[in-house]
């Protein structure tokens, strides 16, 4: 009885910090939480550390040890009972600020009040379901980090793209089929007034935006470097910038100190951009071999959307509102073959994507099952890994000035890393639906945000924002 008005004692006094912002830093400083009696996946091994503590210190993990571990008179003690303590996930490609229902109805019917909104309903949906951190890959999202950031909002931390930069007709071109191209804002095109797209043709235009996006806030830049499969102008196979313009854009992120993620299919595409520094590879669905041999050889990551093997694709609404776009899925699905089996193969650094550009709903189903079939096809531990320290070492890649959160490593549950963790009930690495998966997609069951009853604790910056302890 009395541990429990403790834990409710500290509790409230870590909710009031939330809204009292004057708390001194000496007070913050002391806080102390044990995780008592856990098994550990500290989002690297393909085990479980177990019987083991972790004292949170502040906002860092303190220190980790199978012995008890002292703790201040006041400190919070939280009995795991043998539960799984983890890393907070990681969204290694998402698009928090774009949630119409396809491109075309983003850039005609949504005014930016709404899409801001909408923003903030997403980012506490991901939150709630255990996101904890955030690399968005275009489309605003510095304003949406700030405000979480000040404390006024709850949600991940964001490693924002800003606007994503893409050549005339490309994968980032939104205008609609007359709207004229004058400028690099493209001022005639919503999303480029929003800050959400840039069209940059050349080196010029391409330095400037990713100039501009970094002014903004942005820790990274984007680039469209191939065509996709839901816009309007471009095939998924085109190979989009060529080798000077990659390398404008890549000679910017460098004078940062930062890097360049790329937007990439087809096998030349991807060729192109390692060779010419790109960092991470989106989506990458030629993944073979050489791909493999060069990516290990320049350092680089990818990141990839698996819910692209899904045979439920074709119901996204963005695919199934138009008949190209369901045309380009089939023939980009039925190239991409190989993908899966030299991913097991050749065991990338690989990161997390769901790519989701719709609204609450249809993100958090895509989400959730984006974890169980990258489970199904890739197996558990790397779909962990991927979620939690690949997509850390992914962020830490926007360097050290840039790198909005440097006091610790994100991903991990290791001494000095930032205390983003999860405290879920069961083995994630033996069934990954403990934190959040779902074998279904379009017919699951519409949830409330963060209602995943094994997801019992759920703690950012070393503060608790779930405990159904
Ligand atoms: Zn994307």
């Amino acid at each position: 009885m009395k541990q429990l008005f403790k834990v409710c004692t500290i509790a409230a006094v870590v909710a009031a910090s939330f809204t009292t912002a004057s708390v001194s830093a000496a007070e913050e400083a002391v806080t102390q939480i044990l995780f008592k009696n856990v098994n550990i996946f500290n989002g690297i091994d393909n085990k479980l550390y177990k019987n083991s503590h972790v004292l949170v210190e502040g906002n860092l993990i303190k220190s980790i040890s199978t012995k008890d571990i002292k703790v201040n008179s006041d400190a919070m003690v939280i009995d795991g009972a043998g539960r799984t303590l983890m890393p907070g996930l990681i969204e290694g490609h998402g698009h928090i600020n774009m949630n119409g229902s396809s491109l075309a109805d983003i850039e005609n019917n949504r005014s930016w009040e709404e899409l801001a909104s909408r923003g903030v309903a997403k980012a506490d949906m991901y939150f709630k379901n255990g996101f904890t951190s955030w690399r968005d890959a275009g489309g605003m999202a510095t304003g949406l980090k700030k405000t979480i950031d000040a404390g006024l909002l709850n949600g991940p931390r964001i490693y924002p793209a800003g606007a994503f930069i893409g050549p005339t007709g490309s994968h980032a071109d939104f205008r609609n089929y007359t709207t004229p191209n004058e400028t690099v804002y493209g001022a005639n095109s919503a999303g480029s007034r929003l800050g959400m797209t840039f069209t940059a043709d050349g080196v010029d235009m391409i330095k400037t935006a990713a100039r501009q996006n970094f002014m903004q806030g942005a820790t990274q830049i984007k680039i469209m470097s191939s065509g996709g499969v839901a816009s309007a102008f471009d095939p998924w196979q085109l190979d989009a910038y060529s080798a000077t313009e990659i390398q404008a854009a890549v000679e910017v992120a460098d004078a940062y100190g930062s890097y360049v993620m790329a937007h990439s299919y087809s096998k030349k595409s991807i060729m192109r951009n390692l060779e010419n520094g790109v960092k991470t590879i989106e989506h990458g669905f030629m993944f073979d071999a050489e791909i493999a041999e060069l990516m290990e050889e320049k350092g680089a990551y990818m990141t990839t959307n698996m819910h692209a093997f899904s045979p439920y694709l074709g119901q996204i609404e963005a695919i199934s509102s138009s008949p190209a776009a369901a045309r380009k899925a089939a023939s980009a699905q039925a190239a991409f073959g190989d993908f899966v089996e030299n991913v097991n193969k050749y065991q990338p650094k690989f990161g997390f994507h769901s790519d989701c550009v719709g609204g609450v709903d249809s993100c958090q189903k895509q989400t959730a099952y984006e974890m169980s079939i990258s489970a199904e096809l890739l197996g558990n531990f790397f779909t962990l890994k991927s979620l939690t320290s690949v997509n850390g070492e992914i962020l830490a890649l926007s360097g050290d000035v840039l790198n909005p959160y440097p006091e610790g490593k994100l991903g991990v549950v290791a001494k000095g890393a930032y205390a983003d963790l999860l405290l879920v009930d069961g083995n994630p690495l033996e069934d990954i639906t403990v934190i959040g998966a779902d074998p279904q997609w379009f017919d699951a069951k519409t949830r409330e945000a963060g209602d995943i009853k094994t997801m019992r604790i759920i703690m950012k910056d070393g503060k608790i924002y779930k405990n159904t302890l």
